[in-house]
């Protein structure tokens, strides 16, 4: 006697849902059942819940030789999510299922030891891949609403494995679930709560249309964090697959739900975050901050107070968009397309050159300090943005006018996001050197104006670079196709670290 059941399913690596076929074997000979193509501590657990799962559905577990092949074999696989599968290969290579339905479907879900289906992490990716493959998903109950969100997919949602034999016996349809994302409006706090802070609130624009990066530094209290958490409001949008990539990475997760739909993502990691929950990783490899601010806004307040092991590994992801995750089981890879603001105070004591207090750290103290920051990591924020001490009178000043409020700078952001886009197909602050050259281009006066600058507070090249890109961002605002020195002056200005003593 021998019989084969396939059943197919999805595994988990990174944002991918890598299709796995689970394929069931019955043989004669003693009694056993042996799982290939999973972890040892996986296939045991695994085990006992299919056995008991079967048994308490009311089916008989096969008094034969089992051998379940998990394929292909090179796929991280944690255990859980193939249980349900493993039971239906189970049920239909011993005739208690016909094989005929399970062809065009797909099965994930975790089985309770009463044969309840648990939730799985990963369904939204999964969901996609299996729409791509132009299959139906069966899914946990608790899975299959946030699974529909993928347009065009057929999503079946069960609470349990008699539930999901009844449908494919052809007894009883498991119900078809489908998400139409909520379209109430995203709400996000205004620019215009803040008072004064035009110089931060110029920037945070700047930031805004050019996708810089942006450091704010200033004593504490000056509304740093205020500023940092208007800047998804003031950003354009988000469109479908940019929201559906938000919630696929969320549902890889579970310490973590995912923003209303098409929310831009504000993430506010502490700074004693470990390096692992800043950027990912675990032995399952899972995504950390900078992959839940995808689409949106990493907000590092105290930023040199962060680990320097978790500083150092933020470097690649802001360079390119997307963190990968070694394992000596392959790699996986997230992505981590954000906008970085991160806060700082001058020095330890937080009140180096404010006109109110007065500052009790040492020379070396401030050194120390600015010197957690390397210049590499610094290279990677265009903007350098100080914030001062506002005098109470402007806190109780009437609001400033209304040109100043999120909406209307939001406008201008797209336009000159759209500028950038037609000109050269991506944000100002993606620009490469040669691109740098053909689309920054100067005037003779303003290239040497540019250059003795340059030569007297001794930049580099990479700093070089910076600057015009956010000239070019600054043009871009007033609508002007040529840099001029006022902007470049202005983008001189948001380089004032590099050039104060460390
Ligand atoms: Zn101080």
């Amino acid at each position: 006697m021998t019989r084969l059941a396939v059943v197919n399913s999805r595994a988990k690596c990174g944002l991918h849902a890598p299709a796995v076929s689970v394929e069931v074997h019955l043989s004669a000979g003693l009694p056993a059942l042996n799982i290939v193509g999973l972890p040892e501590a996986a296939v045991r657990e695994s085990k006992d819940r299919v056995r008991s799962a079967i048994l308490n559905s009311g089916f008989e577990f096969p008094t034969s030789r089992i051998t379940i092949n998990l394929a292909p074999a090179d796929l991280p696989k944690e255990g859980g999510r193939f249980d349900l599968p493993i039971a239906l290969g189970i049920l239909a290579a011993s005739g208690q299922l016909p094989t005929e339905p399970l062809e065009n479907t797909e099965f994930i879900g975790e089985l309770a030891l009463t044969g309840t289906l648990r939730s799985i992490s990963g369904a939204l990716p999964a969901a996609i891949s299996a729409t791509e493959a132009k299959r139906t998903l069966v899914l946990p109950q608790l899975n299959a609403q946030t699974a529909a969100l993928c347009p065009d997919s057929r999503i079946l949602a069960a609470a349990d494995l008699l539930a999901t034999c009844a449908h494919i016996l052809g007894k009883e349809q498991l119900q078809e679930v489908s998400t139409k994302p909520e379209s109430k409006s995203v709400t996000y706090p205004d620019l215009s709560d803040i008072r004064g802070q035009m110089q931060a609130k110029k920037a945070l624009m700047t930031s805004a249309a050019g996708a810089h990066h942006l450091l704010l530094y200033g004593p504490p209290g000056t509304g740093k964090t205020m500023l940092a958490s208007r800047l998804p409001g003031i950003l354009p949008g988000l469109n479908e697959q940019e929201a559906l990539e938000v919630t696929a990475i969320h549902t890889l997760s579970s310490i973590s739900t995912p923003p209303d739909w098409k929310q831009r993502p504000f993430r506010t990691p502490h700074h004693t975050s470990s390096a692992v929950s800043l950027v990912g990783g675990g032995s399952q490899p899972k995504p950390g901050e900078i992959s839940f601010a995808h689409n949106g806004v990493l907000f590092m307040d105290e930023f040199p107070e962060f680990s320097r092991v978790a500083l150092e590994v933020l470097r690649e992801p802001l360079e390119t968009g997307e963190v990968v995750i070694s394992r000596a089981k392959g790699q996986a890879c997230f992505p981590a397309s954000f906008q970085l603001v991160a806060a700082m105070n001058p020095c330890p004591c937080g009140y180096q050159g404010d006109s109110q207090k007065s500052c009790r750290c040492t020379p070396e103290q401030v050194r120390k300090y600015r010197n957690k920051l390397s210049g590499p990591l610094l290279d990677r924020i265009d903007l350098h943005v100080e914030v001062s001490t506002q005098k109470t009178a402007t806190l109780f000043s009437a609001p400033d006018n209304d040109d100043l409020n999120s909406g209307n700078i939001r406008q201008k952001v797209i336009s000159a996001r759209q500028t950038q886009m037609t000109r050269q197909g991506k944000y100002n602050a993606m620009l490469k050197p040669a691109e740098i050259e053909k689309y920054c281009k100067l005037e003779k006066a303003d290239q040497d104006y540019l250059t003795r600058l340059c030569d007297k507070l001794g930049y580099s090249a990479r700093a070089v670079h910076r600057i015009l890109r956010v000239s070019r961002t600054l043009a871009d605002l007033s609508l002007e196709e040529q840099i001029s020195k006022q902007h470049l002056a202005e983008a001189i200005h948001y380089r004032k670290l590099d050039r104060e003593p460390a």
